[in-house]
């Protein structure tokens, strides 16, 4: 019997270790199980947190870029406006020397050290004078000169000139021409503007082209004016009956066209025919008996 009772006791445990066994297998199947989301959890927590720190570190990277930049470009603007200042002046070396100058000696003295382009004439050479003679070789004394000027039917002469240019027009006008400036006088200051536009705009050689260099224009000294007539300005004047008008009476007025056809080797000028120039009376009535075709060879200055 206790044979019997031991061997039903030894196969009773044995069962309850097979039980308990399978139980702690169960158990951690278990464990496992559950642990496995809550694993998988606690991973994607990880991962969204380490790709939110790398977000953040690659916008402030960028936001620093960004500042620095910023900074950089601040910095580096000075330099560039300075770049581009220093371009300018190299370009408008002739142009910034004779600013220079300008605000040097206040047009007090002759600029001879500066100016290369002049000739310097004995004669003819004051700017005050109605016989002055301006052209491409022949500057004003002093460069910045500025003429008493008055303005009369839109065009702002000289005073003499504005004066006679008044009569002219009121004669052309009771015979039957509408005559009036596209351009008179021209400063110092606006002739420097000009010739920079296009110094700027398409060098040396085209700004000499299209604009006296300043102090060197004839506009600037109030005795000349462009005409036109309605509907025809520049080239087609000369082909106006106003500009055959213009032929016949402006030197009882002291005007006198300044750039003949055919004289650009002596004046500097292609043909104008919208450019009169104001001489006085006598010096138009001498000039045109004269049968000269420029003030030049007139005045033997050329
Ligand atoms: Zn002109």
């Amino acid at each position: 019997m206790a044979v019997l009772h031991y061997i039903h006791m030894r196969d009773s445990i044995r069962r309850q270790q097979i039980e308990s066994g399978k139980t702690s297998a169960r158990r951690r199947a278990r464990i496992v199980l559950w642990s496995l989301p809550v694993l998988a959890a606690l991973g994607l927590g990880v991962w969204l947190y380490g790709v939110n720190r790398h977000v953040d570190t690659v916008i402030a990277a960028t936001e620093e870029r960004t500042s620095q930049a910023t900074i950089a470009f601040d910095e580096l603007l000075p330099t560039l406006v300075q770049r581009r200042i220093d371009r300018e002046n190299a370009e408008n070396e002739a142009v910034r020397e004779l600013v220079y100058q300008r605000t040097l000696d206040g047009y007090t003295t002759p600029p001879t050290l500066t100016n290369s382009r002049c000739n310097y004439l004995t004669s003819h050479d004051d700017p005050s004078a109605i016989d002055v003679l301006v052209s491409k070789k022949n500057c004003l004394i002093p460069l910045g000169y500025e003429p008493t000027t008055k303005t009369v039917y839109g065009a702002t002469l000289q005073t003499e000139a504005a004066d006679a240019y008044k009569q002219m027009i009121d004669a052309a006008t009771a015979d039957g021409y509408s005559i009036a400036a596209t351009s008179s006088y021209r400063s110092y200051a606006s002739q420097v503007s000009t010739y920079r536009y296009w110094l700027n705009y398409s060098g040396r050689e085209e700004a000499d082209a299209y604009s006296a260099y300043p102090g060197y224009s004839e506009h600037q000294t109030g005795l000349a004016a462009d005409l036109g007539t309605p509907g025809c300005a520049l080239g087609c004047f000369g082909r106006s009956a106003a500009y055959t008008w213009m032929n016949e009476n402006a030197y009882k007025y002291g005007f006198i066209e300044r750039y003949s056809d055919g004289e650009e080797a002596v004046t500097g000028y292609s043909y104008e025919p919208w450019h009169w120039r104001y001489v006085g009376i006598d010096t138009a009535t001498e000039y045109r008996k004269s049968g000269a075709t420029t003030l030049e060879e007139f005045w033997g200055t050329s």
